[in-house]
């Protein structure tokens, strides 16, 4: 080997090295962008995941800087400890939920063999069992347990019998002595 083609050698040894350096260098550099932009996207994720699950403010910080300080084991942790349904989520089963009891006192049954009646009737089609009673001034529909029609503010009497001018409040009924004098 001359002493030319040695130094030829030496420097296109050089050249190689400074490539591969530079090569590296670009590709630590992207390596570096990208987990920086990976980063800082996990926290607007999670800053905005924690707004949709909670309103406290505190919470919202904490969650945030838990990922920001973290990385990815933030993330981890907040995705074990996060709010496990958005307020979107809350609302719409509490929307469910009203929905669900406005239809079952809307839709009322009989409370004697739970067949299904109509908010108008006066007694239950299948068992015959009392469902409401009409005002005696007004003829209104009236719950049972009313003492009052609300319609034309009648008093009403708290026994049906006692509507009845003239007639004894017990009448209806078995005499006091045939109720209770055979066991006696
Ligand atoms: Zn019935
Ligand atoms: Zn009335």
């Amino acid at each position: 080997m001359s002493n030319l083609q040695f130094v030829f050698a030496l420097t296109s040894g050089n050249a190689l090295l400074d490539t591969l350096n530079r090569v590296l260098g670009i590709v630590v550099g992207f390596l570096v962008a990208f987990l920086v932009i990976f980063w800082i996207s996990l926290i607007i994720w999670t800053f905005r995941d924690i707004r949709s699950r909670t309103q406290d403010l505190l919470s919202q910080v904490l969650a945030t800087l838990l990922v920001a300080v973290f990385f990815v084991g933030g993330l981890f942790i907040y995705m074990i400890l996060r709010p496990r349904q958005t307020l979107a989520e809350i609302y719409e089963r509490q929307l469910e939920e009203e929905s669900l009891l406005a239809e079952m006192t809307e839709r009322s049954t009989c409370n004697n063999c739970h067949a299904r009646v109509e908010s108008d009737f006066q007694i239950c089609p299948s068992c015959g069992q009392k469902l409401k009673a009409a005002c005696p001034k007004c003829e209104r529909l009236l719950e049972l347990r009313w003492k009052f029609c609300p319609y034309c503010a009648t008093h009403l009497a708290p026994g049906p019998m006692q509507s009845i001018p003239g007639m004894p409040v017990m009448q209806g009924m078995p005499p006091m002595s045939q109720q209770l004098g055979p066991r006696y």
